[in-house]
């Protein structure tokens, strides 16, 4: 619990949230600022900064629970899609630094958009062989270490 993290304190009570469902490790409670209706937020229960600080379990019950919301708006909203997004860094956009998962029905004209993925030519075969052991060397590895 850190005193000065407001998802730390929703978690704990202290801050207001309409809370969506909670469990042993992770809660999850409307977004105030709305990207579209139901657009909710899964979190770790622990204060854990980002997607780098989730070990197995945390990172399976974040998922877990991402899922059981999704499945929820879609019975629940007439939405026609769902996103999930995560940011990890302030580079990524991450804003709130307490690990979340966004959960985001769709709705057809809603505006929200995120494939702006064209990343210039395709590497080959090689290049991407190569650069998937690279990641793979790594896989484990302390962060940052
Ligand atoms: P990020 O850019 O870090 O992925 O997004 C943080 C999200 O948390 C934003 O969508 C923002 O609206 C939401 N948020 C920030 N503070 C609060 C809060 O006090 N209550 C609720 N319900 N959502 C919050
Ligand atoms: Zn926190």
């Amino acid at each position: 619990m850190h005193e000065d993290c407001i998802f730390c304190r929703i978690v704990g009570g202290q801050a207001p949230a309409a809370v969506v469902y909670q469990d042993e490790l992770t809660f999850a409670f409307l977004d105030h600022n709305p990207v579209t209706r139901g657009h909710a937020l899964v979190i770790p229960r622990a204060h854990l900064e980002d997607i780098y600080a989730l070990d197995d379990g945390n990172a399976a019950a974040l998922m877990v629970t991402g899922a059981k919301v999704a499945r929820a708006a879609k019975a629940a909203l007439d939405c026609d899609g769902l996103n999930f997004w995560m940011a990890n860094e302030r580079l990524a956009g991450q804003v709130v630094f307490h690990a979340h998962l966004h959960v985001i029905p769709r709705y057809p004209d809603d505006g929200f958009g995120l494939r702006r993925w064209a990343f210039g030519e395709r590497p080959g075969h090689a290049e991407l062989a190569e650069l998937a052991q690279t990641i793979a060397a790594r896989l484990e590895a302390p962060v940052n270490g």
